[in-house]
């Protein structure tokens, strides 16, 4: 792991940074090969009853929903977006949306669901959960995520007063030891310092995560940060390229919105496997879903599925089994009860009209 010395020095002078990006990029390469993954995020709700992160959308979409049950989305369109993202060769990076929206046994019956639409287990990042509730969720579930956000103490107090990170830690260490996989997610650009990468790369050294995803902030209207600048595309690399040094086998997921795109190539030099935070129905088969995958091209990568391929989106072709990363790698099959074929059976005729809807709206963008 780097020292504070070297993290300071990473980030000192544009010759250090550089050759902190060659040595990232040829550990990746060495650790994972070349391969990138398109990653999304599954939403459940747009109810969080934490809602009090400074920079969260949710926060401020909780008063307008009133409630948890009428914040959530309707199952088949859910499981409309995980069909579409399978057949497309997108990774379902997590499923999310606000703490306490669903019952352990609505959240049970919604991962297998999705896990038996990819054909893989999937992560969650939906709070702190137990370890009886994680024991409930284990067919359908490979790995948990704890929305760290920024590791600064200070800046946590002040702008993610609802989750206090020793009771992220203790869930993550529990989940390990339980046997699945564990992440977290931190977002650039909050106020914090490059020196706050060390605590970070202690904190992953801590919980020995398997994965991390790097969001850039995404300053979004109503919340402390609408005025604020989105990081440096330079500086979310260098954080990239100080995990990768410190950690080669970890999974790097980095987030750029779309005005970010730029920032893709250099973050993949930086060490990302994946790329995620995109609108992926207003950007399929535009010139923007082409300029990500322009950008992983020009980093020397090879890009799993599809932000283009208009033919594999309407389903009148299946992606190329070495662009699809359920072929490329290792998958856990879910095991899901009984009831949840039988509500997927259910939910299908509406699940393929939901389907047909998403293709529509894409298509009506190109
Ligand atoms: S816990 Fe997550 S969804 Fe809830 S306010 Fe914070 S960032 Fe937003």
């Amino acid at each position: 792991m780097l020292t504070r010395k070297e993290v300071s020095q990473l980030f000192s002078d544009s010759e250090h940074l550089l050759e902190a990006l060659r040595e990232a990029n040829a550990l990746t390469l060495k650790h994972h090969g070349s391969c990138v993954t398109l990653e999304r995020a599954l939403f459940l709700s747009w109810w969080c009853s934490v809602a009090s992160c400074a920079f969260c959308y949710m926060a401020k979409q909780r008063e307008r929903q009133g409630n948890a049950e009428r914040a959530k989305r309707a199952p088949w369109r859910i499981l409309a977006e995980a069909e579409l993202l399978r057949r497309l060769g997108w990774e379902v990076e997590y499923l999310s949306g606000g703490y306490g929206a669903y019952s352990l046994e609505e959240l049970r019956l919604i991962a297998e669901m999705v896990a038996l639409v990819v054909r893989s287990r999937v992560w969650l990042n939906v709070g702190v959960l137990g370890a009886e509730e994680l024991e409930q969720l284990r067919g359908a579930v490979e790995g948990v995520t704890g929305s760290v956000e920024c590791v600064n103490e200070e800046l946590r107090r002040r702008i993610v007063p609802g989750k206090p990170l020793p009771a992220i830690k203790r869930f993550l260490e529990n989940a390990g030891e339980m046997g699945f996989a564990t992440g977290i997610t931190v977002i650039l650009g909050l106020g914090e310092s490059t020196a706050d990468t060390s605590a970070l790369l202690e904190l992953i050294a801590e919980l020995e995560l398997d994965r991390i995803t790097i969001y850039a902030l995404n300053p979004h209207r109503g919340t402390h940060y609408e005025n604020s600048p989105p990081p440096a595309s330079l500086y979310q690399a260098g954080v990239i390229a100080a995990v990768r040094l410190s950690f080669p086998g970890i999974k790097i997921i980095s987030g750029t919105w779309v005005d970010q795109l730029p920032n893709i190539g250099v973050a993949l030099l930086a060490g990302a496997n994946g790329i995620t935070k995109f609108p992926l129905f207003s950007m399929f088969g535009t010139r923007h879903g082409r300029k990500v995958e322009e950008e992983v091209r020009h980093a020397g990568r090879e890009l799993l599925g599809t932000f283009s391929d208009l033919e594999v989106l309407r389903g009148g072709r299946a992606l190329e089994p070495e662009r699809d990363p359920r072929r490329v790698f290792r998958r856990s099959r879910p095991e899901v009860s009984r009831e949840t074929v039988a509500k997927l059976k259910h939910f299908r005729p509406r699940i393929e009209r939901a389907v047909e809807e998403y293709v529509e709206k894409v298509l009506r963008n190109c």
